[in-house]
């Protein structure tokens, strides 16, 4: 039985990778802070499960801005696998409290990575990057070789965690790989990211809970995939004769307006009658063109995005009815 430890397991992608490793057959080890609150978790399902939880599935309390805890449950638990997830993962948010933002992402992520150099036995990390690291790129669609050209403070965290990544593997010989994620979603997303917040909208504008949607910039353009694809990609990308990294994306470009059409459609309403913009919010600067090439993904490790964005966002919005 493999074992895996996971930051940020109680995050949208840390239940759904929990749950794929689980179907694995893996002993899977999550890392929670204080602070988290478990009772309204996205793994209450399997907490509360006996035959899970405290036989396949525990929980250690650490956190990444205090390292002798975690550097004490790595050493406890010696997994075979890490997934590291965690993070301030908002990039609206990331303008507002920079500091936290880097602390945790950037130094969070080289923490880890110097208890893992010390580590006895030799482990593998997938580092959860992100698509923010080319901010306004010089070509589209990116690729692994693309230049970093982050726009914002999420965007410049990843940038510097993602390339320690590459300097463990590299200077150290560490089994390091950076999953270079591009925007994904599902009925688990976080309320304040664009996806969720529409489709909760529209369900609760039909059912007369709410009378308008206040959006920043309807015309910006993401490549949103599936969440429950990513977790697959993670874990393809561990199980690789040889640490690399890969980008994980659907390789199409979707605007905030498609976001409406579908959402709204979905619940027979018309979204410009309900939807105003408002500069709040607005970012002080949006990342432009970012659409993934996953051809190497797909050439290396044959993962491809499988979920289409119209089934995503329509079974978004029925799960908020
Ligand atoms: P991000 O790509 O990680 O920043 O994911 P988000 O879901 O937060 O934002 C995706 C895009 O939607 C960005 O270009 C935002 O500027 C845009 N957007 C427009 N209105 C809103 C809004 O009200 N909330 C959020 N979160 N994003 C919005």
């Amino acid at each position: 039985m493999k074992r895996a430890l996971i930051t940020g397991v109680t995050g949208q992608d840390g239940s759904y990778l929990t749950e794929f490793l689980l179907g694995k057959d893996y002993e899977v080890h999550g890392v929670v802070r204080r602070t988290s609150s478990l009772d309204r978790s996205r793994l209450k399902h399997l907490f509360s499960n006996p035959a899970v939880y405290g036989r396949q599935l525990f929980l250690h309390y650490a956190d990444l801005d205090d390292p002798t805890t975690l550097r004490r449950v790595l050493f406890k638990v010696k997994p075979d696998e890490i997934y590291h997830l965690a993070g301030q993962s908002h990039v609206g948010l990331s303008f507002e409290i920079p500091e936290s933002t880097c602390d945790l992402t950037a130094m969070g992520t080289l923490r880890l990575l110097e208890m893992i150099r010390d580590l006895p036995q030799p482990t593998r990390l997938f580092h959860a990057a992100s698509s923010e690291i080319f901010g306004r790129p010089s070509e589209s669609p990116q690729t692994e070789l693309t230049p970093m050209l982050p726009v914002n403070p999420y965007g410049c965290a990843k940038a510097f965690a993602a390339q320690m990544v590459v300097v463990y593997r590299t200077a150290f010989g560490l089994f390091t790989c950076n999953g270079i994620m591009y925007n994904h979603e599902s009925p688990r997303r976080g309320e304040n990211f664009v996806t969720r917040k529409i489709c909760r909208a529209a369900a609760a504008i039909k059912q007369g809970r709410l009378k308008e949607l206040v959006l920043g910039d309807i015309d910006a353009a993401r490549d949103w995939g599936d969440a429950r694809d990513f977790v697959r990609g993670m874990w393809m990308i561990l199980q690789q004769p040889h640490a690399d990294d890969y980008i994980l994306a659907t390789g199409q470009a979707h605007t905030v307006r498609d976001i409406l059409d579908l959402a709204f459609g979905t619940v027979g309403l018309k979204w410009s009658d309900w939807v105003r913009q408002d500069p709040r919010f607005m970012r002080p600067s949006e990342s432009a063109h970012l659409i993934g090439n996953p051809g190497k993904a797909f050439a290396k490790l044959g993962w491809r995005a499988e979920h289409r964005f119209e089934d995503l966002i329509r079974e978004m919005t029925l799960a908020e009815m």
